[in-house]
């Protein structure tokens, strides 16, 4: 058997275990009774699928598992006390940066009514959650499934990802979870999949020290999260906030700082700046573009991202957190003029890259910089400074991302960028389709050459500034548009009746089958692979026509 008739029969077994998985599926969530092995017991449980992660992209996922899926049963799981993951542990005065009608559940509103929203003088759409929203809009979205009787839900658990996979005789898998305090152990037979819903979890500040040495003899180290209860100081002295890092929470400090706590940001702030970042406008010339808008530019620049960025912040959709200065890094932060305006009020504005260490010495405390960054003297006495450390990196940290589609793990990472809602429903719904045997697998067989339509999604890796890593964004969105449905039309509908969904909003159109030509056109400026290139074109020529 030569190399090509081998792969013609390994790909016609994948293709028959594939055919048989989606009939039993079928069975399960179409036809078919519930196949219960053992009865359950407190600490034997059996679902579909066990999620790991209450956040935001674990819970825009189950909502559209459940809308998809009316019989699918889930077990949730998460360390922290209540649903909404890291919003549990952000910063009092944290908002969302972008409008919340695209972000949190499908199925439910986090802008709250229209009527009231244009009561109070707002458009919907410019509405931004706060912290108090955002974790009223998890919780009540849980509280609801579980009094459905369709989700369990287990609270300050802990699943081990590292623990050896265990088959069950009739079928699914068995997976154990524990209580954070160690004292009870669950065991579930999970019919379906594991759901790894903390691939996108950030690390911030309230939970990660700073990340350089502060001479423990008294310079005052805090968070954004203790603003609020800070004692004054005695002897009529004030505070001098040295505000560690400008990326969305050091901002939100510095607005916070002079809005809320009156600090004159001339004298009594500095800010310190390891890079001047580009910000989205929330209210620029063009109105905000996101992340889609940067990729586009990239396609259309041929890959030259930094021009792709220039070219942005010449039209106003970007801007320089400093005006008349040159950005070096873009992080996907969304700004408003008034944000900016307080900002540029901030007297002491350090750009000497990354702190090393921060050292006292009398009534001086000096920050050393790396390199050739040097060091600088904070212009207050040392008792009366205060670092408020903005510095944890958020969701943007360099790390592996694992595949979407696994075997029967489903890990939620991006297919897209932020926010994050927009990939999560997607990913909900293309494992309901193919629980359903709806995805059009024979148009990937023959176009595309692949038994398998779920191994065609390539997760994003929003650290990879590469145009090839870009250039996923628009694959992707070419894959759910060709085979989620073997309609495409069934498919826009459904993205456009989804609030999460950029297609919700009004006249927005990607004129997708262009950008997919144009991938395959500009292949190799790109960096794309010959067989990406030729996917592209199959992608375009079956949603040719359709408004995506
Ligand atoms: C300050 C700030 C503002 C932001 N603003 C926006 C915004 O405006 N728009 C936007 O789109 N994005 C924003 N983001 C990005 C944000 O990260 C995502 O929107 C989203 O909230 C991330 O959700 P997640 O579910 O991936 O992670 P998380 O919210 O961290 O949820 C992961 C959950 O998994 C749990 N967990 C982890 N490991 C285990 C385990 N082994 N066992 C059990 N449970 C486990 C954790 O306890 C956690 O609850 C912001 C981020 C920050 C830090």
């Amino acid at each position: 058997m030569n190399a090509m008739e081998s792969a013609a029969v390994v790909g016609s077994m994948l293709g028959i275990v594939f055919a048989r998985q989606q009939l039993s599926n079928l069975a399960r969530f179409v036809g078919g009774g519930k196949a219960t092995r053992e009865p359950e017991t407190p600490h034997r449980l059996e679902c579909d699928y066990l999620v790991v992660g209450a956040g935001a992209a674990s819970l825009a996922f189950v909502d559209t598992l459940l809308t998809e899926l009316p019989r699918a049963e889930v077990i949730l799981v998460d360390r922290h006390d209540a649903p909404g993951g890291h919003w549990n542990d952000a910063y009092d005065f944290v908002r969302l940066h972008q409008p919340s009608i695209v972000y949190g559940l499908a199925s439910r509103k986090l802008e709250g009514s229209w009527l009231w929203n244009f009561l109070q003088c707002r458009a919907p759409w410019q509405h931004r959650a706060n912290k108090s929203e955002i974790l009223a809009h998890f919780t009540s979205g849980v509280r609801d499934w579980v009094k459905s009787g369709r989700v369990r839900y287990y609270p300050r658990c802990e699943y081990d990802f590292s623990q050896p996979e265990a088959v069950h005789s009739e079928g699914g898998t068995l997976r154990r979870f524990r209580g954070c305090d160690g004292s009870t152990e669950y065991t579930a037979l999970v019919r379906h999949k594991v759901v790894n819903g903390t691939v996108g979890e950030p690390l911030i500040p309230a939970l990660c020290p700073l990340p350089f040495p502060v001479d423990p003899w008294g310079v005052e180290v805090i968070t954004p999260n203790d603003l609020n209860g800070l004692k004054p100081l005695g002897g009529g002295r004030k505070r001098h906030y040295v505000v560690l890092g400008c990326g969305k929470t050091g901002v939100d400090t510095v607005v916070y700082l002079q809005r809320k706590m009156r600090v004159d940001p001339k004298r009594d702030i500095t800010l310190i700046v390891p890079q001047v970042p580009w910000c989205y406008t929330r209210d620029g010339p063009r109105g905000p573009h996101g992340p889609m808008g940067l990729w586009a530019e990239v396609l259309k620049n041929g890959g030259d991202r930094d021009r792709a960025l220039r070219e942005l912040g010449r039209q106003g959709s970007l801007t320089p957190l400093f005006e008349g200065t040159e950005p070096t890094v873009c992080r996907y932060p969304v700004i408003g003029k008034d944000e900016l305006q307080d900002v540029a009020r901030v007297g002491h504005i350090v750009r000497r890259g990354r702190i090393r260490s921060v050292t006292r010495s009398g009534d001086q405390v000096s920050l050393n910089f790396r390199g050739r960054g040097g060091k600088v003297k904070v212009k207050a006495a040392a008792d009366d400074v205060c670092l408020v450390n903005c510095c944890a990196p958020g969701p943007l940290l360099k790390k592996a991302v694992p595949p979407v589609f696994d075997g029967n793990i489903i890990n939620l990472s991006l297919l897209f960028g932020p926010p994050v809602g927009f990939t999560m429903t997607i990913i909900g719904m293309i494992e309901a389709s193919a629980q359903q045997g709806l995805l059009d697998a024979s148009f990937c067989r023959e176009e595309i050459g692949c038994e398998d339509p779920l191994a065609l999604f390539a997760a994003y890796d929003i650290m990879d500034t590469s145009a090839r890593s870009m250039m996923e964004v628009f694959l992707n969105l070419g894959l759910v548009a060709a085979i989620m449905r073997k309609d495409p039309a069934v498919t826009l509908r459904w993205l456009k009746r989804n609030r999460l969904s950029m297609y919700s909003i009004p006249f927005v159109q990607m004129n997708l089958a262009e950008k997919l030509h144009e991938i395959s056109a500009k292949r190799s400026a790109l960096g794309v692979s010959r067989g990406k290139a030729r996917m592209a074109l199959a992608l375009a020529r079956k949603i040719e026509g359709q408004a995506f």
